[in-house]
């Protein structure tokens, strides 16, 4: 499988998880003219694209969707729960019938397949009902992505167990964002364990699991202003098992490489 962040933070979020021959994207949270610009980086476009998986229904994992289903209709995989939150936001269109969403709705925690992907959406906690996490595996390789969670449950540990490639949300510093600008409440609920994890919470994570073969570490979902690359170095140098994999930066400003998981790049 190959994998590439097209976008990871606050303003949007996608992920292009590709066999060569089946295209997912996990979330479509930046707009469609920005999907397809990073898709075409890789010589793709949304012709190209078999399915749409959304973790939740927070605007920054959902924000192309409704330019991106009036352009093409591509199945949209998601809990019932996000599926009924997104289409109250986007009720308009849908009354109007302007937009027709092909849902397809899955218990987190059960596994289907699509096309020869085995994908396993898992819950999380964080303040949106009905969020998950994802694990996509195929021909014994698996790709977990986890963006938005308050804190590691025992589900979140036993799932995302032996990835050979993680996104796993690295949110913020504790102390930037203890010593940032932010509203009181907004720092309260970004550190609870319905908000976002910390570099910290990430790193002591990796710790606990069994990541012998993990090659790639995508830390995502990271803050602006409250999170820099070298604090998320400096929590994961700080533990004491010793790590053999490559992180790979994501932001918002373009795609990271898009990674061949088949390939040895170490
Ligand atoms: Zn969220
Ligand atoms: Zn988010």
């Amino acid at each position: 499988m190959k994998i590439s962040v097209l976008a990871s933070g606050s303003k949007g979020n996608s992920t292009l998880v590709s066999d060569g021959e089946t295209n997912i994207l996990v979330d479509a949270g930046i707009t469609k003219s920005k999907i397809e610009k990073h898709l075409a980086i890789f010589g793709l476009s949304l012709d190209d694209i078999s399915a749409i998986l959304i973790t939740h229904a927070h605007i920054d994992h959902f924000k192309g969707l409704e330019a991106i289903l009036k352009k093409k209709s591509i199945p949209v995989f998601a809990s019932e729960e996000t599926a009924t939150s997104i289409e109250l936001c986007l009720c308009e269109c849908i009354k109007k019938g302007t937009l027709n969403i092909d849902w397809n709705y899955f218990s987190p925690g059960s596994q289907f397949t699509f096309n020869h992907l085995l994908i396993t959406p898992f819950e999380v906690p964080h303040d949106a009902n009905g969020a998950v996490a994802y694990i996509i595996e195929e021909n014994g390789e698996k790709i977990g992505i986890a963006t938005d969670l308050g804190c590691i449950t025992n589900s979140v540990r036993y799932h995302l167990q032996g990835c050979d490639a993680l996104v796993l949300e690295m949110n913020h510093d504790m102390r930037m964002l203890k010593d940032s600008d932010r509203p009181e409440m907004l720092k309260i609920r970004i550190a609870s364990k319905l908000g976002h994890l910390s570099n910290d919470q990430a790193a002591e994570f990796l710790d606990t699991i069994d990541a012998s073969g993990l090659k790639y570490l995508f830390p995502a979902h990271m803050s602006e202003d409250c999170n820099d690359l070298s604090c998320v170095k400096a929590a994961i140098l700080s533990l004491e098992k010793k790590f053999d994999f490559l992180i790979v930066k994501t932001g918002q400003e373009g795609p990271t490489p898009l990674i061949d998981l088949s390939v040895n790049n170490l």
